[in-house]
């Protein structure tokens, strides 16, 4: 059964809960964050974990892994043009793991509060039963709608849109594990001024963390079209061909929709025009190399 099946169903009597007292759903599971009306203001919630082996390679310092687990969601909260308000934190332990990465661990997770101006209010810490269990580290954050009140959703994007990315893309994840997915800084300020910068003219918006082709997918399928990235276009790092451009993930730019140019640079990030989204029919998602028109609806890396 896919995340997003099993997802719907843990959902599906979130209606009759509202009733009773719960929060307003006011965004369907599906989209980077949910959005809930709690007290008579719209909340953003999301939960993202890392795993040791599949989000971080063995050996990777305990400050790094813990920068990760809160920039993922941080990044999230950037998807969605919102602002960190705070964040909550559980830590599976292997029971071998020494007190002095323990400690370690903690205080990443304290300096990465600090750098992304998302406190951590509390959370659990608790120790697995056999030393080899893997470490876990699982961040919950709360965020609320920008400046301007707008929340920018995967849906939204119309045909003649052009698809647009932040920074470039490729080096996210080596095959060794290192890469900038340890050291990235998520895309708050970018995403506040486009959505400043374009207004109504940004349809859509999700953050690249499965690769650009899966994601521009999300985008596309949400929207109900199809996408066309000119693969000439794409911003790729240095030594990423564009096969890891669209494929690698780990990237954590911003991908949207927007009617019309965006701006060359937002808060200080390059964007690239890299496609144009389409009526559906044929390749959800494709990369045009010349005359060859490549069809990856399929590539990009389902990162869980
Ligand atoms: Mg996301």
């Amino acid at each position: 059964m896919r995340e997003s099946e099993l997802i719907a169903d843990i959902c599906k009597h979130n209606a009759e809960l509202a009733a009773c007292g719960g929060a307003e759903v006011l965004l369907a599971p599906g989209d980077d964050m949910a959005l809930v009306k709690l007290a008579g203001l719209r909340v953003l919630v999301a939960a993202d974990q890392v795993i040791a082996g599949r989000h971080f390679a063995a050996g990777t310092p305990m400050d790094q892994i813990a920068r990760k687990a809160l920039a993922r969601n941080i990044s999230d909260i950037a998807a969605m043009a919102g602002v960190p308000a705070c964040a909550v934190a559980t830590v599976a332990l292997p029971a071998a793991m020494p007190d002095h990465e323990v400690r370690a661990l903690a205080e990443g997770l304290r300096a990465a509060a600090l750098v992304f101006q998302c406190p951590v209010v509390g959370g659990d810490i608790g120790t697995h039963a056999a030393a080899d269990g893997a470490l876990v580290v699982s961040v919950s954050v709360l965020a609320e709608p920008g400046p301007t009140g707008r929340v920018v959703t995967r849906a939204g994007a119309c045909v003649g849109d052009l698809l647009c990315v932040t920074g470039t893309l490729g080096d996210g994840w080596r095959s060794d594990g290192s890469g900038r997915h340890l050291s990235f800084t998520p895309r708050i300020a970018e995403a506040l001024a486009l959505v400043e910068a374009l207004g109504d003219r940004l349809h859509a918006m999700i953050d690249i963390s499965d690769g650009l082709a899966r994601d521009a997918g999300h985008l596309a399928t949400a929207s109900g079209l199809a996408v066309r990235i000119d693969g000439a276009q794409l911003p790729c790092a240095a030594g990423a061909g564009w096969q890891a451009a669209v494929g690698t993930g780990e990237d954590y730019e911003l991908a949207f929709a927007c009617a019309g140019q965006p701006p060359s640079s937002v808060a200080g990030t390059p964007v690239t025009v890299v496609g144009r989204f389409q009526e559906p029919g044929g390749a959800r998602v494709s990369v045009c190399i010349g005359t060859e028109e490549h069809d990856v609806s399929a590539l990009g890396w389902e990162h869980g």
